[in-house]
């Protein structure tokens, strides 16, 4: 469904992604797990279009990417500094990606509504971000990422500035979201356990390339690599 082929991206002379192969099925939840500057968020900014490969192509379901608009990859980007627009509502924040697609008010308004009820967020429709605790603002932010009803969910460190507890409850509220709208999703993270108990499969990032993709069990009980094997042992 997405597809990488020999992928190369370099920043002048720094190569930042080098000759990587992937596949990710339809439906699949696969992270991209690795130290920083390994290459991951890079992968993430080639598939939304924010950046160009320098050598090989990049697939989704049968079409070059780079041919296609960013609008029509049908793409819901979560980023870390997840970046609610200050000076609006929740329910403007959220309505914003429907209102860039053309999609009328009324229309627009039924949608917001329904999908701010889907995460339990509707009674705070009318706030600013700044009046929302962090967990709810990661929310506010999902749920504009997913308004359109994409189809593939980019997402990186999405709950990186979160507390334990609340960062818990969001990778559960999070699978449920990808199993019962059967999403496809990409999710940066440095964090083993996170990577180990969210995904269907997980790519081990080093210095731009894939040391294993495999299952959790997998990565965790057959570490390919000593690279895996002791990345895999950190602790956080
Ligand atoms: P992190 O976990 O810290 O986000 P990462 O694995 O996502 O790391 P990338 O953000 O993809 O890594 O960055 C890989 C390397 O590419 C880094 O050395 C970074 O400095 C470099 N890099 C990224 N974007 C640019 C750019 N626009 N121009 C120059 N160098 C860049």
């Amino acid at each position: 469904f997405i597809h990488f082929d020999q992928v190369t991206k370099s920043f002048g002379t720094l190569k930042v992604v080098d000759k990587l192969d992937l596949e990710v099925a339809k439906g699949e939840f696969v992270s991209l797990l690795g130290p920083s500057g390994s290459g991951k968020t890079t992968l993430l900014m080639m598939l939304a279009g924010f950046e160009q490969p320098t050598h090989g192509a990049i697939w989704l379901d049968g079409t070059r990417i780079e041919s296609l608009p960013s609008h029509k990859r049908n793409m819901g980007v979560v980023f870390q500094n997840y970046a609610l627009f200050p000076h609006m509502t929740v329910a403007e924040n959220v309505a914003f990606p429907l209102a860039m697609r053309g999609v009328g008010k009324a229309e627009a308004a039924a949608r917001v509504t329904r999908a701010l009820d889907m995460v339990r967020l509707g009674h705070l429709k009318d706030r600013r971000p700044a009046q929302l605790s962090g967990g709810q603002q990661q929310r506010v932010a999902l749920t504009r990422a997913l308004v359109f009803e994409p189809t593939v969910v980019l997402m990186d460190e999405p709950l990186g500035a979160l507390d334990k507890q609340l960062r818990e409850h969001m990778q559960l509220e999070l699978r449920d979201l990808h199993r019962t709208l059967g999403l496809t999703v990409i999710f940066v993270t440095h964090d083993q356990s996170e990577a180990l108990t969210m995904s269907d499969r997980i790519a081990v990032f080093n210095h731009g390339r894939i040391e294993q993709l495999d299952t959790p069990e997998g990565i965790y009980d057959r570490p390919r690599t000593r690279f895996v094997a002791e990345f895999i042992g950190e602790t956080n």
